[in-house]
């Protein structure tokens, strides 16, 4: 079956076909270690984790790289303010490669929590700066960079439709005063491929970098621009041109027109076919941002009782490419239909995990393969899970089935032994005798109850059944 998705380069949706027959090679743009990630930064991920399994589910073998930002990233996207690991060192007093090691650790907890499958590679940037210094100096070659007092910038205006990505009109940026201008820029969108390091600062995180000054040749200390970093490791790791490129939309207008730019720079093609973004989460008050310091992070989410799998599905419930307002209200929502979905699995569990229905397994592929339309693809779920004329076997093996996209982990539900104290067993019997006794008032009221406690009665054809709230 034919997928079909929307790509930012152009602007429209477009069949999908792989470089090579049946291989996939796609690269996302990973964290950036100096904080928790929030879970509008996990978006970008779950997003990836899901179009990565529809490739899967569809037949191609999905090669999966996702870097590690340990170094280079600036607290602004304009090539000026601190580099964001040597600001968290401050923060927290340990050294830069501690708090990268910290956070990176933080960041694959979060990943394992939200099941989503690791990537093939996880390159960090600070073990690839080889391959950084050499790109720089490739596209130095070529005529594309030139150096000012603070590092080797990438010179914007020898790439006639820069910004296409973006759909960026160049004069709007050059008027906008939102850019600020390093001293010796010869274009307000030229980025650094690679910095000095500050004379009078000594980087816990910086490596020399030879070069010519007025015709001498001398080393100097220094380290990666942020958008190299991808372009150095998607090229090691992909080749020069590759399938898919994800990330989230602000990458757009700097870091993803930059990688082009580079790409086009040194190899005189672009990094990858098909430029895929997911749109942002928001929170009442607009965009999450750690700049701000006000984030929520999937381990609050977890004090609060959320599985991850809770946020898991608000999120697949949204299209990637609509932004989502992010409320408790809405997480409860999905909490709740979690376990509505936990409870169904309970009842239809079978030991036979072979009958897949075709005819919802050809409707689940269609929505997926439309765009990565998961909505549709969860409501093809629900209308397969209602229909009376499926087995229990067949809707069991038909869940399991579309799980290896929606990766839920609805084959781990189990019965939850639940420890029910004493006083709440009593208040339960006395409801079964009242309810014996057809005193529906007092059965109601003991549910009352013994919700205070945080329980709840689910009445099966098998008896009652207490869960925890
Ligand atoms: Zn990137």
């Amino acid at each position: 079956m034919v997928m079909r998705f929307y790509n930012t380069l152009g602007r429209k949706l477009e069949e999908f076909k792989p470089i090579k027959d049946k291989e996939v090679g796609m690269y996302t743009c990973g964290p950036t270690v100096y904080y928790y990630p929030h879970i509008g930064n996990l978006r970008a991920y779950v997003f990836a984790d899901t179009l990565k399994r529809a490739l899967t589910y569809n037949g191609f073998k999905v090669k999966h790289v996702m870097n590690i930002t340990d170094v280079g990233h600036l607290t602004s996207d304009a090539d000026t303010g601190e580099d964001k690991m040597e600001a968290a060192k401050k923060r927290e007093r340990k050294s830069a490669w501690e708090i990268a090691k910290f956070y990176e650790n933080a960041f694959l907890e979060d990943l394992n929590h939200l099941n989503l499958i690791k990537p093939d590679v996880l390159p960090r940037a600070t073990e690839h700066i080889r391959e950084q210094i050499d790109l720089v100096k490739e596209i130095e070659k070529n005529g594309f960079a030139y150096q000012t007092e603070d590092g080797i910038y990438f010179d914007t205006s020898k790439i006639p439709d820069y910004g296409k990505l973006a759909l960026l009109k160049i004069e709007d940026l050059k008027a906008g005063a939102r850019i600020e201008m390093v001293e010796g820029k010869r274009n307000p969108t030229d980025f650094a491929l690679w910095k000095f390091s500050p004379k009078n600062e000594k980087r816990d995180m910086e490596w020399e970098f030879d070069l010519e000054k007025d015709g001498e040749k001398i080393k100097i200390m220094g380290f990666p621009g942020w958008h190299i970093e991808c372009s150095a490791m998607s090229m090691k790791y992909l080749g020069k041109t590759f399938d898919i490129h994800t990330g989230g939309v602000d990458h757009i207008p700097i870091h993803h027109t930059n990688e082009i730019a580079q790409s086009e720079a040194a190899k005189g093609v672009g990094p990858a076919h098909f430029w895929m973004h997911n749109e942002f989460l928001i929170m009442k008050d607009g965009k999450m941002s750690k700049s701000k310091g006000e984030i929520v992070t999937l381990q609050d989410l977890m004090k609060k009782g959320y599985d991850p799998m809770d946020y898991k599905y608000l999120l697949l419930a949204s299209h990637y490419r609509k932004q989502l307002s992010f409320t408790f209200e809405a997480l409860d929502n999905a909490k709740n239909t979690m376990q509505r979905l936990r409870n169904i699995v309970l009842e239809i569990k079978s030991e036979d995990t072979s009958k897949v229905n075709e005819e919802y397994k050809k409707k689940f592929l269609e929505a997926i393969n439309d765009d990565l339309g998961t909505p549709e693809a969860l409501a093809v779920m629900w209308e397969m899970l209602r229909d009376s004329n499926l087995t229990n076997e067949e809707k069991y093996s038909t869940l399991l089935d579309f799980d290896k996209v929606l990766g839920l982990r609805l084959k781990e539900i189990k019965e939850e032994k639940v420890e029910v104290p004493d006083e709440v067993m009593k208040l339960v019997n006395e409801r079964e005798d009242a309810r014996a006794n057809k005193d529906w008032a007092k059965a109601d009221e003991l549910r009352g109850k013994i919700k205070e406690f945080g329980y709840q009665l689910n009445d099966t054809a098998d008896g009652v059944k207490i869960s925890k709230e």
